[in-house]
């Protein structure tokens, strides 16, 4: 199959071990399910990784979903409920933020700054090797020209199908399996496999720059989006000269891996 081929080249190309055990970062939605699916298909040694974030039917349709999803592929599920661990739900700690701290801050950023705070100490605790993630070419291609929109191409220096530039005993390496694989594949391969996935978007999405985007991505072929990447893959070593070589701290606060003395969780919801 055409889009367990592409996966299967991306893998390689990071050198993903079998030997390592992945946490697959599971939304409900379909990128992360076909991304279990897939790993799972492959052999690699995978445990999934919830994030409850407490809004409503909506948070509750995902759980059921990831919960199925681990249960047909016969693998553990780890699941951190925000309201338990936070206090209160995704929707108010973010109106909290932009109330404060974070006033003109998307919704899409602070909940996504939130999200990989959280994954990188839960996967640190489960000690495992990678986290997996179900971003995909529409994703990625529309992250890489929103920041040669705002005219920051080294924002895209350390993205790619693996992160890059950090090695720090604290952070753990967050790998993209889909990174080349278009949405509607994706799509398409899910229904195929009758997969438990929530296909509606989370009502919070807000973002409106990255919905321009999107709707100029849209308008794309997978060909011309792949192509895009591919330009993204020939200049990401240029990309990398242009970033000023920054070490890994930890965060003051929180202790995590931060670029700042305090990291950007902290510093949003200013403990
Ligand atoms: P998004 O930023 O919502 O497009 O999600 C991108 C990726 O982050 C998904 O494909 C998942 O791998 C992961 N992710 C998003 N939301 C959650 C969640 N609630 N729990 C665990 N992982 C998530
Ligand atoms: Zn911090």
């Amino acid at each position: 199959m055409e889009l367990e081929q592409k996966v299967k080249q991306t893998l390689k190309k990071i050198n993903l071990n079998k030997k390592e055990k992945i946490l697959v970062a599971l939304s409900g939605g379909k990128d992360s399910a076909v991304t279990a699916h897939i790993l799972k298909k492959f052999g690699f040694d995978i445990e999934g990784f919830h994030i409850d974030l407490g809004m409503g039917e909506y948070s509750k349709r995902c759980l059921v979903a990831v919960k199925k999803l681990c249960d047909n592929l016969g693998i553990n599920l780890h699941i951190y409920n925000i309201k338990k661990e936070m206090g209160s739900s995704m929707c108010y700690i973010r109106s909290a933020i932009q109330t404060g701290q974070g006033k003109g801050l998307k919704n899409c950023a602070i909940c996504g700054v939130i999200k990989k705070w959280i994954m990188n100490r839960e996967a640190r605790k489960l000690k495992v090797n990678k986290i997996a993630t179900g971003h995909n070419l529409d994703d990625e291609t529309q992250t890489f020209l929103m920041n040669i929109l705002k005219g920051s191409p080294q924002l895209s220096a350390n993205s790619g199908a693996i992160t890059r530039n950090i090695s720090d005993k604290k952070f753990i390496t967050r790998i993209k399996p889909l990174f080349y694989t278009a949405e509607e594949d994706i799509k398409k391969y899910s229904k195929k496999m009758k997969l438990p996935v929530v296909y509606e978007k989370c009502p919070c999405l807000l973002d409106s720059y990255r919905k321009e985007v999107r709707h100029f991505t849209e308008s794309l072929t997978k060909k011309e989006k792949e192509n895009i990447m591919k330009n993204f893959d020939r200049l990401s070593d240029k990309i990398q000269k242009l970033k000023v070589e920054e070490k890994l701290n930890y965060c003051e606060l929180c202790g995590e891996p931060s670029r700042k003395k305090i990291c950007k969780m902290c510093q949003m919801v200013k403990r």
